[in-house]
């Protein structure tokens, strides 16, 4: 079966808010129109594929413009003209066209796949989706919106592209196309030239990129799922003396032993503050809040970490997530974890169930095992704030 793809692009493509046509516009660092041009040119049921690109636009130099299977022909004022255009360019043995919107460019292979098989079975075909909202008929009245009807959302299908049909069968579409009939896609015109036009399920991803917001959503699916992620790691030791407070995560802890140093010795605070700034790449809290700086003498720790959070609130960042494990031999504060993921989420700005804070022994190894010192190890996660 000989199969050809006409990608159209000849639209003007503004809604999204940009200076040029919507297809030239990267996602991931290849244009909306080079990734739809790639799924067709790439599928190997297809063996030709016909771009229709407006006048004003130059054919891109984008690799896939090169393959021999790949051709370029001039776009209408309407889209049913520029397909039209493309379909004089289709070679006359050719059994089934597939048409796509080059503003949908996360079409699958097997999605292209099943509109070839129905096309070549029923002659046309269109992907579509059902509608989920309900679906109502609006008028303007007295110059406001107002609901007509509800229709039946059961009988209600949205349709997508790929649209395929039989060589024939769209010759007919197109000519009636010519004759007058205006549509704004080739099932349409097949419908008025009489023929059944068959539905297979779309896809939900196959999106078509209109908007600035879909465009967004674009991007962030080229990227995955973890686009923007910054991940950070901190680490913290003080010794353990008689005669000084023991301040863990936020919460002043009852022991006979303390955190000696400068600061009240929070070796979760600092941790956590070294995981921040580590994650955005913005140093580590000697830099920031130096011991040297009688600014910084005394200061809570939980206020260091809270100042930590705004620094990189202010690069762009903000924090997703933070675990963090604190290593001490005595005493036990696992009845207190639950008050310290509360001051940790408080000073991060987050929810407490995105803080996890662990306490371990160091099962009597070494100075923190003989309860000299305390210890704690913490990772964060930041992403870019949209
Ligand atoms: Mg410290």
């Amino acid at each position: 079966m000989q199969v050809t793809a006409i990608i159209a692009a000849a639209g003007e493509g503004r809604r999204v808010g940009a200076a040029v046509p919507k297809q030239l516009l990267e996602i991931g660092g290849r244009t909306i129109l080079e990734r739809s041009v790639e799924a067709f040119a790439s599928h190997p049921e297809i063996q030709d594929v016909i771009v229709v690109l407006p006048r004003d636009v130059a054919v891109p130099s984008a690799g896939v413009f090169r393959l021999p299977q790949v051709r370029v022909v001039e776009g209408g004022a309407r889209r049913q003209d520029s397909v039209a255009n493309a379909f004089d360019a289709v070679h006359p043995f050719a059994d089934v066209v597939v048409i796509h919107d080059a503003a949908r460019p996360f079409v699958t292979p097997d999605l292209i796949s099943q509109s070839i098989r129905a096309a070549a079975e029923h002659g046309a075909v269109v992907a579509a989706r059902p509608a989920h909202d309900t679906v109502k008929r609006v008028a303007l009245r007295d110059g406001a919106t107002q609901v007509q009807e509800t229709l039946p959302r059961e009988t209600i299908y949205l349709a997508q592209t790929p649209q395929a049909f039989r060589r024939d069968v769209l010759q007919r579409a197109i000519a009636l196309g010519r004759e007058g009939t205006d549509a704004t896609d080739e099932a349409a015109l097949a419908e008025a030239a009489g023929c059944a036009v068959h539905v297979i399920e779309g896809a939900a991803g196959n999106v078509k990129i209109t908007t600035a917001d879909d465009l967004e959503w674009a991007r962030m699916r080229a990227a995955g799922p973890l686009a923007g992620g910054r991940v950070g790691t901190g680490y913290d030791l003080h010794r353990l003396v008689e005669g000084r407070p023991l301040w863990i995560g936020g919460i002043q802890v009852p022991s006979e032993r303390g955190a000696l140093g400068h600061s009240d010795g929070d070796v979760v605070c600092h941790s956590a503050t070294d995981a921040i700034l580590g994650a955005a790449s913005l140093g580590d809290i000697g830099r920031h809040f130096p011991d040297s700086d009688p600014a910084w003498k005394g200061a809570s720790s939980i206020d260091l970490l809270r100042r930590a959070v705004a620094i990189v609130h202010d690069a762009g960042f903000r924090v997703v997530n933070l675990d963090v494990v604190v290593i001490l031999e005595r005493p036990r504060i696992a009845p207190l974890l639950a008050s310290m993921r509360e001051q940790l989420a408080a000073a991060l700005g987050v929810d407490a169930a995105r803080i996890s804070i662990k306490g371990k022994t160091n099962e009597g190894v070494d100075a923190v095992g003989r309860g000299e010192a305390i210890a704690a190890h913490a990772v964060a996660l930041l992403a870019q704030n949209s």
